[in-house]
């Protein structure tokens, strides 16, 4: 499929005027309107709740756009878990999956009354010691082991990977969270990440479902949701063919009355925790052309590099590129789209066929609205970009300012050298 831009080079250059480049735009109406797909799509399951992965995105303004379309957050973090309190979740709109956790964001969790997710057995103690109770609703993480037939670059078979418990963990940790007093149960699990296939979520959702009907039959305990978890891909590349969200709610649909309903089970809410699919293709990274380079390749330096974008860099990962006003020119000339980091993975795309690129051009790189600016970092003292969220009617407002020298030099408010930039 062809890939457009969300906004067109006008538009573009007037916040470019106002907001330097680069910065991370995102598209509100595409947001909204997704989200709205999603509920759609599992609007047959009356429990059903999107908890957005924080993670992706984590800025108060998006969060507070989707909590607005109903979606909870789903924290890994103590930071994340302050953000989502402070943008109004409360209670079970919050769902804490975290791994390796320290107790004390246990302890924070719990004080915001969020669901707790449990990626160990050995978890519970903690938990408990923590806590000095264990809450009446629980979830539990699986991992069921081998290989998963649509695993991906992004994460190990499950068999490699380090989260969740095996089956025995899961029924021995069910059995002893109930004899501690947990009422409401649930099964969590995250077996593959960006996948562009209608049949993952509902291939996942019978082994859950298979799991959670076995689990309450031997153990008792009251399975009140699943968690289908993230995982749900955008297609980076345009010639792969996107998720249709109403034929992945349907797959598991049909899965769900073919094994929890016929088990007396018709009651249990579906959760789901996208990150990448709720936000991905609403957002983009807007850079400049700054220099270009001719020496054994083709270079285009560009102004923003791997710290506003790091997935090229980290996985290899496919952005696609618009050069601006030259949508319709012929893509006749071969660039490598580099940053400044002197870190020679930084390259946004290497042997890219595009349109001559002149200096100054804005180039749109495509789906950096999850796992893009906060995968950011300060590597060779670069700053992070502002973030800026396009609304409906065209105008736009910045959700972000770009970090400046003093935001950096910040941890060294102790140190006299550094008060000349500090201050
Ligand atoms: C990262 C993550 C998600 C979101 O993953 P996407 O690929 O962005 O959908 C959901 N749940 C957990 C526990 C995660 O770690």
């Amino acid at each position: 499929m062809e890939k457009k831009p969300f906004v067109t080079l006008e538009k573009l250059e007037e916040i470019a005027s106002q907001f330097p480049t680069p910065f991370h735009l995102y598209d509100e109406r595409g947001i909204r309107e997704n989200a709205e797909r999603l509920r759609a799509a599992f609007a047959w399951n009356p429990g059903f709740r999107e908890y957005f992965a924080v993670k992706a995105t984590p800025n108060p303004f998006i969060l507070k756009l989707l909590r607005e379309r109903g979606c909870g957050t789903d924290c890994s973090s103590m930071t994340e878990l302050m953000m989502s309190d402070a943008c109004g979740f409360a209670g079970h709109e919050i769902m804490f999956s975290s791994n390796e956790t320290p107790p004390a964001e246990f302890k924070l969790a719990a004080d915001l009354g969020a669901i707790i997710n449990l990626d160990d057995i050995t978890h519970i103690r903690c938990l408990e010691d923590t806590l000095g109770y264990i809450p009446e609703t629980i979830s539990c993480r699986y991992n069921p082991g081998g290989v998963f037939a649509m695993s991906n670059g992004v994460m190990d078979n499950p068999g490699d990977a380090k989260y969740g418990m095996t089956t025995e963990q899961i029924f021995e940790a069910f059995r002893i969270l109930k004899s501690k007093g947990a009422k409401r149960f649930g099964i969590h699990a995250f077996l593959a990440s960006n996948t562009v296939t209608n049949e993952y979520y509902p291939t996942l959702a019978k082994i859950l479902f298979e799991l959670a009907v076995k689990l309450q039959k031997e153990t008792g305990a009251k399975v009140a949701f699943i968690n289908l978890s993230g995982g749900v891909g955008v297609a980076y590349r345009p010639d792969q063919e996107p998720n249709d969200i109403m034929a992945i709610g349907e797959g598991v649909r049909k899965v769900y009355q073919e094994v929890l309903t016929p088990a007396g089970m018709g009651d249990v809410a579906i959760y789901t925790e996208l990150g990448r699919f709720m936000l991905a293709p609403y957002g983009c990274l807007v850079t400049r052309a700054i220099h270009e380079k001719h020496t054994y390749k083709e270079y285009i330096g560009v102004d923003a590099c791997a710290v506003n974008l790091m997935r090229p860099a980290m996985y290899g990962a496919y952005h696609h590129i618009t050069v601006m006003g030259k949508e319709n020119a012929p893509c006749d000339h071969k660039y490598d789209v580099v940053g400044s980091l002197c870190e020679n993975n930084d390259k946004f795309a290497i042997d890219r066929m595009l349109p001559a690129i002149d200096m100054g051009d804005l180039l749109v790189i495509h789906d950096t609205g999850a796992h893009g600016f906060s995968m950011g970092y300060n590597y060779n003292g670069k700053l992070r970009s502002s973030e800026i969220l396009l609304h409906e009617d065209g105008s736009f407002e910045m959700i972000r300012r770009a970090e400046t020298p003093k935001d950096y030099f910040a941890t060294f408010d102790f140190c006299d050298v550094m008060d000349k930039y500090r201050k």
